[in-house]
């Protein structure tokens, strides 16, 4: 397992007025998914780089990410990476979004990538409605979390820790998941 052991500052470049305010949505509900763990995101402004988004061109986006190495997901119009040190514990992560894109598709996306810098790196192809849904042919329209991500993220912070294995998941899981 592998996520946050501190609590996160985002910061944005090159975003407009309302991707602020799609990210500083996304913050606060993820706040409040947050409570009790112990760890809290803050939306900076500044030169904090723990978590970046970054807006460029669609066709700059290869270049970038093979510039960010590390472990990443390669995806149409956005991409991700995340840093964790040899404890499994994030330390820095970089989303990237098509800055062509418009509207839904440019909320969903911050949304998708946003979420993956937690820790939520692979996709789910049996919740449409959730915020890392991805299958062959389509990925997520979720401008906001859905239950399942909540619950998600919730478990992932609560019940479990940094490289917790196979075992641990499994055990925390059936004892904690809720139904
Ligand atoms: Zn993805």
């Amino acid at each position: 397992m592998t996520r946050w052991a501190k609590s996160p500052t985002v910061t944005a470049v090159n975003a407009t007025e309302e991707d602020i305010q799609v990210i500083g949505k996304l913050v606060s509900e993820l706040n409040e998914v947050l409570h009790g763990s112990g760890i809290s995101i803050r939306q900076g402004d500044g030169d904090e780089n723990e978590i970046r988004i970054i807006f460029t061109l669609k066709k700059s986006i290869p270049r970038l990410a093979e510039e960010l190495g590390g472990h990443h997901v390669q995806e149409g119009t956005g991409y991700f990476v995340a840093y964790p040190n040899d404890r499994f514990e994030i330390e820095r992560a970089v989303a990237v979004i098509g800055s062509e894109l418009t509207g839904n598709d440019r909320r969903a996306t911050i949304v998708h990538e946003l979420t993956h810098t937690l820790g939520l790196m692979g996709h789910s192809p049996v919740f449409p409605e959730s915020a890392v849904f991805a299958s062959k042919t389509k990925t997520s329209s979720a401008s906001r979390l859905a239950p399942i991500d909540r619950k998600l993220i919730r478990f992932l912070y609560l019940q479990l820790n940094p490289g917790d294995r196979w075992e641990e998941v499994r055990w925390a899981f059936e004892t904690h998941w809720p139904r």
